[in-house]
């Protein structure tokens, strides 16, 4: 019924929504009818999810919003596929998202603009844009999104709905298109911290195909949702309510203070002096790792290939020049400046000594308090085309969610609130693998 209930309402929204690249309906009513009348032992069982297209599905097509990607089918599936499989969902279908996950806005999809269900005319947020769109639609309790520097909490908190970036290591990337291998995580987009605990507890743990994941236990994280958060300690970080976060988003965080404060918890101010310095290092290291990632892509292994080469570099030069859309091309080549010699040490090699004080800072603050806290984004959704041709603009607005990133943090947006009809988030960002505080909190808050 509920895999019934997706297609029926994908129907109904999605030709306004525009959230799907790729459905999987008969694999799915199949699947669904073989599960029905059974019993399912986890709570996951039958669920139908929705999956964002740069995590690879076997013999289900994964783009990455890319025309170099567009007929690409699979011949494996990604850890977290396979730990959702063995969990019984049911995959409905592939999620858009900005092409190669590099965006803010899902508007850098090679195939459609996905809209925000709660007003058309804004973007969803991205670059897990469709992940966000489709659960806050009612098409999906969940979906999975990566993010890299924001591309789960934005969407999330651009939306209304909870999105939770999980510890660096936690969650395999096996089988996820790589983007910049130092920060991507893979991480569930759904409607209540509940859910998204489950599912977290579904995909999470060590995996000998990703060497980066960690050997640390996966705890319950759904017996951790007790409510109960007396004597917790919070740190906001001025810079998170300072210069270019709006008045409705400081708001939003304010108000969510005082029903914090009201469940016992308390709160101070604190600064992460070096967050300012966190969105140039990013667009830096990630645009360097992706240099190197995409170098893949040559027409000749994987996707697009144009057609008739004269030699062997026209056929690299045209097939990556006909294949990867502007944004990801402007990445490609910022990157490979950055790494070529003579540069490095005062682009690559600066960025990276920076990203060690940001993590630095990060730990000054855990060393005093349980969780820091602040907002997601600092403003709501933008309308369609309001930044996308303005990267600059587009990159600065990601000043509070990627410092999570570069440290390796986990960080969970909840819905706090509206502003002028559109949701807003609240950001929650807790130690290193403390998965578990996070939920408290955001399920104590919710
Ligand atoms: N806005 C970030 C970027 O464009 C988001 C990336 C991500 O998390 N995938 O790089």
């Amino acid at each position: 019924d509920l895999v019934d209930q997706s297609f029926k309402r994908i129907n109904e929204v999605d030709g306004k929504v525009k959230a799907f690249l790729t459905l999987d309906e008969e694999n799915a009513r199949n699947k669904a009818k073989e599960l029905d009348g059974q019993v399912g032992e986890n709570a996951l069982f039958g669920i139908p999810a929705g999956i964002k297209d740069n995590i690879v599905t076997k013999g289900l097509r994964t783009t990455c919003a890319s025309k170099m990607l567009e007929n690409f089918d699979p011949i494996y599936n990604a850890t977290v596929m396979d730990k959702l499989d063995n969990a019984n969902t049911v995959t409905v279908g592939k999620l858009n998202m900005d092409e190669f996950a590099m965006g803010s806005t899902t508007e850098n999809s090679a195939f459609q603009i996905t809209r925000n269900p709660w007003n058309l005319d804004a973007v969803p947020g991205g670059s897990s844009g469709g992940s966000a769109a489709a659960v806050a639609a009612g098409i999906l309790p969940f979906a999975l999104g990566t993010d890299t520097g924001g591309s789960i909490r934005q969407p999330a908190a651009f939306c209304g709905v909870v999105g939770l970036k999980p510890t660096y290591g936690r969650v395999s990337r096996y089988g996820v298109v790589a983007f910049a291998s130092s920060l991507d995580q893979v991480g569930p987009i759904t409607r209540t911290v509940e859910d998204n605990a489950l599912v977290l507890q579904t995909i999470a743990g060590l995996d000998p195909n990703d060497s980066t994941t960690v050997n640390q236990e996966v705890p319950n994280f759904v017996d951790g949702l007790t409510g109960d958060i007396k004597g917790l300690k919070i740190a906001v970080p001025k810079e998170y309510l300072g210069e270019g976060v709006s008045e409705a988003s400081r708001q939003s965080v304010l108000d969510a203070l005082k029903v914090l404060e009201g469940l016992g918890a308390t709160w101070e101010e604190v600064s992460l002096p070096h967050s300012k310095y966190a969105v140039a290092s990013y667009y830096l290291l990630s645009s360097s790792e992706a240099s190197a990632n995409l170098a893949r892509f040559d027409g000749v292994r994987y996707g697009y290939s144009t057609p008739n080469p004269k030699n062997l570099m026209d056929l690299y030069l045209k097939s990556r020049s006909e294949g990867f859309g502007e944004e990801v091309k402007l990445r490609i080549i910022l990157g490979t400046y950055a790494l070529s010699s003579g540069f490095y040490d005062a682009y690559y090699k600066k960025a990276q000594q920076v990203r060690t004080l940001i993590r630095q800072d990060f730990e000054d603050i855990f060393a005093k308090y349980d969780v820091i806290i602040g907002p997601t984004t600092p403003t709501s959704a933008y309308k369609i085309g309001e930044v996308v041709h303005d990267p600059v603009t587009m990159y600065a607005r990601d000043l509070l969610t990627i410092p999570v990133n570069l440290a390796g943090l986990p960080g969970i947006s909840v819905p706090c609130g509206f502003t002028e009809g559109l949701p807003l988030g609240l950001q929650i960002i807790g130690k290193h693998f403390d998965e578990q505080m996070v939920y408290r909190v955001a399920h104590a808050y919710e």
